[in-house]
């Protein structure tokens, strides 16, 4: 990054401190991972300078002889891996992906059901802060009180009192696996769009790891940045049926221009995902967080649903007498990075909640195995129970070093 460096050393030199935090630390944050190099190239490039408004075949300025192919190549990828009808590679995220699923389906004070923020849901799926809960009405299912699993029976009753026009699966604070089939049965009995949002589980989906929407769901959103380990971005596969509607609600209705830089490190990561060698990524992912979820379990943390059939753990620390926040940012201090969360049925604020939300996408990409797990746990464990020895945490903080230096991340090494 040579010009960077000499044009603006400022901003060079925060991109290398973050790079350094990167590679320092042990980031458990589900939603975070790290690319490959080959996903950071395409990212950095010339496609950042043109503008593409429309879809391949039929763009609105001339000069769209290369990006058609980038673009057409990134959604052929998506549906193959996928099993997919048809695939919009053009949304810039996430939410914003959601968004074109209400677009495309719903006019403005439609019913919406989704998963309860609290109860490990996404904001876009009808919570009232976001646009989401804004604009339509909003229907949320919670999970069980005893099991805090998403109890289907509970589910349809809600949709059959409440008539909601568009159903929502998917979450970003669960740890079992979901059920997209009982959730289609249910959107078919009374005549809901079914949309699965598989943002924290693409990856597992792909690998084999996790119950796949797509032969259920009217539309399945995805952002392409968590455990499927591609550039920030969305993706959105549909039915044919579906296609128009959805392609219209990115293009014109919400967006303008696609990042086509981002569109050709989507497809560079969906080629990767096609390997035998993410299949393997995949499974470790899951047999990581097991053995961390195994190894907490037993130095006596309270686990949500006492353990995970995926990629995430939720702890909950009221049998601590702790919350959430000052673990999380003591955890921080000691280079083990996490976030505070929200447990179901919580009795605490949102902003400082009784739990801990881990992940094992990170650290599985930089090939920590079994053992390391242990080792996260057992600091855990030390920090918990003595958070504000600062001692203690810069003793852990140098540990923890030491083992990352182990581990080179792929992308950064
Ligand atoms: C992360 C996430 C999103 C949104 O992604 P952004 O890219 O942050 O907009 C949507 N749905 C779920 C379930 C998520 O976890």
């Amino acid at each position: 990054m040579e010009h960077l460096k000499n044009q603006d050393p400022d901003i060079y030199r925060l991109i290398k401190e973050e790079e350094k935090r990167q590679i320092d630390k042990i980031r458990l944050i589900p939603s975070e991972n790290y690319t490959s190099k080959a996903v950071l190239e395409a990212t950095g490039t010339v496609l950042t300078n043109k503008y593409s408004e429309g879809y391949a075949g039929k763009r609105y300025y001339e000069g769209q002889q290369i990006i058609d192919q980038i673009e057409t190549i990134a959604n052929d990828r998506a549906k193959s891996l996928f099993g997919a009808d048809h695939a919009n590679s053009q949304t810039l995220s996430g939410s914003p992906a959601n968004m074109a699923v209400y677009y495309a389906f719903l006019e403005a004070g439609d019913t919406v059901m989704g998963q309860s923020l609290p109860h490990g849901g996404h904001l876009t799926h009808g919570w009232k802060v976001s646009f989401s809960g804004r604009t339509y009405q909003s229907v949320p299912y919670i999970l069980n009180e005893k099991t805090r699993r998403l109890d289907y029976d509970q589910i349809r009753d809600i949709a059959k009192k409440e008539r909601p026009k568009l159903i929502w699966a998917g979450a970003s604070a669960y740890p079992r696996e979901i059920d997209f089939k009982a959730f289609s049965d249910i959107a078919k009995e009374v005549g809901a769009v079914f949309a699965a949002d598989i943002a924290h589980i693409a990856g597992l989906v792909v690998g084999g790891e996790h119950q796949n929407p797509v032969p259920y769901a009217d539309v399945v959103t995805t952002t392409t940045h968590k455990t499927l380990r591609g550039p920030r971005g969305g993706l959105i596969l549909c039915r044919e049926e579906h296609a128009k509607a959805i392609d219209r609600a990115v293009f014109p209705t919400l967006q303008g221009g696609p990042h086509n830089h981002t569109t050709a490190a989507i497809a560079v990561a969906l080629k990767e995902a096609s390997s035998p060698d993410f299949k393997t990524y995949a499974s470790q992912i899951v047999k990581k967080a097991k053995v961390l979820a195994e190894t907490l379990l037993a130095d006596g943390f309270d686990l949500v649903t006492g353990g995970t059939d995926n990629h995430l753990i939720l702890i909950d620390l009221t049998n601590k007498g702790f919350s959430g926040r000052p673990i999380a940012k003591a955890l921080d201090q000691a280079g083990i990075v996490c976030n505070a969360n929200s447990v179901p049925f919580d009795q605490r604020k949102p902003f400082d909640p009784s739990g801990l939300r881990l992940g094992t996408p990170a650290v599985t990409s930089r090939g920590m195995k079994e053992n390391e797990m242990k080792q996260i746990a057992a600091w855990m464990h030390e920090v918990v129970n003595d958070y504000t020895n600062e001692s203690l945490l810069g003793r852990i903080e140098k540990e923890v070093r030491d083992l990352c230096s182990q581990f080179p991340p792929p992308g950064l090494s």
